[in-house]
């Protein structure tokens, strides 16, 4: 049997999970006060994920950059491609939210759209 320790990201309250594995198969998890914990504790050490949020540069907009943010959840070992692939591109103004910015970030199949309005000068 092997214990891991992780905190639980998914409120404020920030739950000390403990896990309890024998050869990957998660056999208990304890110290989560809500389901959610549970479930964030099993997805994070089976098949972790993250929403990728950055800013992309803007041409020609009242503003030089954009946040944007991956549509969906991507696997955790993808995000520093997908903050690197965002790095690489500028749009141009102007810029709505909800645009997709990028397709497919970093082969994952998800696309990444911005989250702020970027007016064109
Ligand atoms: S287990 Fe529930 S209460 Fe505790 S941090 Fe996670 S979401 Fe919040």
């Amino acid at each position: 049997m092997e214990e891991k320790n992780l905190i639980c990201i998914n409120c404020p309250m920030g739950c000390m999970l403990t896990v309890t594995m024998q050869e990957r198969e998660i056999i208990t998890v304890e110290g989560n006060t809500c389901k959610r914990g549970e479930i964030y504790a099993r997805k994070e050490l089976t098949d972790p994920t993250r929403i990728v949020t950055s800013t992309v540069r803007v041409r020609g907009g009242c503003d030089h950059m954009v946040s944007v943010k991956t549509k969906e959840d991507v696997p955790k070992e993808k995000v520093l491609d997908c903050v690197r692939a965002l790095k690489e591109i500028i749009v141009e103004a102007p810029v709505r939210i909800g645009d997709v910015i990028m397709e497919n970030a970093a082969g994952t199949g998800v696309s990444i759209v911005a989250t702020k309005e970027v007016k064109q000068v």
